[in-house]
């Protein structure tokens, strides 16, 4: 904690300086069970007056170790799915493979806190040859996709070595790479990594930006780097309440990728997992909220809202409700602004 103020003295004797120490439990709380780490790159952003959706995201809070809603370490049983230690084989097209349980930042609704932030967890080598050979001897998975913690904090020869492999395979037909470094570490994006994904390509890129406040010139350039590269640049977000829950910040957001070249891919609903409820936004309000973006913001800056059903069930989009009753032969829409509207049916 006295690393912030350090890092920021100009939050000493300031409003905020009361709220972080006053905090101090939670602080020890998170040493125990999910770490609390950020880069000064990131801490750089976080306002030094308010308690704004980058602090929320990062500041550790007492309610995680009291959850009274989400009782699940593991809802999306990922654990179970888990073939070779990791590597989640749940869709049978796609395995996710997470090559290191570290992170830059620790994000506070980290939906796999339960090992994330223990650096011991990370696979090793030998786990890595494991997971090569499950990936080489099912010829059914068409796509990988590097996961973590965050893949990006393996070094750029794990990560090149673990690309040459995969585009060996002749049956994977995509590679995917999931990470904040763009939003949390964008010094991360070297032009050593770059040469991979140009060398290895082409290869989709998934950032995960949550508030436009991380859309900073530094992140931005790391996009612009990244894009050079050729490779498909999506984001995914997730919905938090405090932080990116208003039409407001969700345009300002949405609009913000698509004018850095990054392609809003979807919106989670904050999965169940123990320790994260206070940022659950309402289903009902994450409706309204998707539905209220659509028609405000250009077709291609809107991401797809979806939920990870638990269980392992996947992801589904959470938008049924534009078609209202369901009848394909008197079929009534609703469109963004809340008003009705009636197609012309299936004939029978
Ligand atoms: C989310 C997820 C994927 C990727 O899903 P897409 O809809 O293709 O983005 C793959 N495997 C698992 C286990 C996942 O949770
Ligand atoms: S970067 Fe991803 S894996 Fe790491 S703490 Fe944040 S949400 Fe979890």
């Amino acid at each position: 904690m006295e690393d912030l103020f350090q890092l920021r003295p100009e939050l000493r004797g300031g409003a905020l300086e009361v709220e972080i120490r006053s905090r101090s439990e939670a602080f020890r709380a998170a040493a125990e069970q999910f770490r609390f780490a950020v880069t000064p790159y990131y801490l750089s952003l976080a306002s030094d007056k308010e308690l704004c959706g980058i602090w929320k995201q990062i500041l550790p809070d007492l309610r995680e170790s009291r959850d009274e809603l989400f009782h699940r370490p593991d809802p999306l049983a990922e654990e179970e799915h888990m073939p070779v230690p990791g590597l989640t084989h749940r869709y049978p097209d796609r395995a996710l493979w997470y090559l290191s349980h570290n992170c830059a930042v620790y994000c506070r609704f980290c939906m796999r806190k339960r090992k994330v932030s223990r650096g011991e967890s990370t696979p090793g080598e030998q786990d890595r040859q494991r997971a090569l050979d499950y990936i080489r001897s099912h010829p059914e998975i068409h796509e990988v996709i590097l996961s973590g913690g965050d893949p990006l904090s393996q070094s750029d020869e794990v990560l090149g070595y673990c690309l040459e492999q995969l585009r060996s395979i002749e049956h994977l037909a995509s590679l995917r790479i999931h990470t904040r470094m763009p939003v949390t570490c964008p010094q991360r994006i070297t032009s050593e990594f770059c040469s991979a994904l140009e060398k290895w390509g082409p290869i989709t890129v998934i950032t995960h930006f949550n508030h436009p406040a991380e859309l900073s010139p530094l992140a931005l350039d790391a996009a612009e780097r990244l894009r050079k590269t050729g490779c498909v640049l999506l984001n995914q977000s997730v919905l938090l309440a405090g932080v990116n829950d208003s039409v407001e910040v969700q345009k300002s957001l949405n609009l913000g990728l698509l004018k850095a070249g990054i392609k809003p891919y979807y919106l989670h609903q904050c999965d169940e997992v123990q320790g994260v409820s206070h940022f659950r936004v309402n289903l009902e309000e994450g409706l309204n909220l998707a539905k209220a973006i659509r028609g405000r913001i250009p077709g291609p800056a809107i991401p797809q809202y979806v939920i990870d059903l638990p269980g392992g069930g996947g992801k589904v989009p959470v938008d049924s409700s534009y078609f209202l009753n369901r009848d394909f032969h008197r079929p009534v829409f609703e469109n963004y602004a809340g008003l009705r509207f009636y197609p012309v049916g299936d004939r029978s």
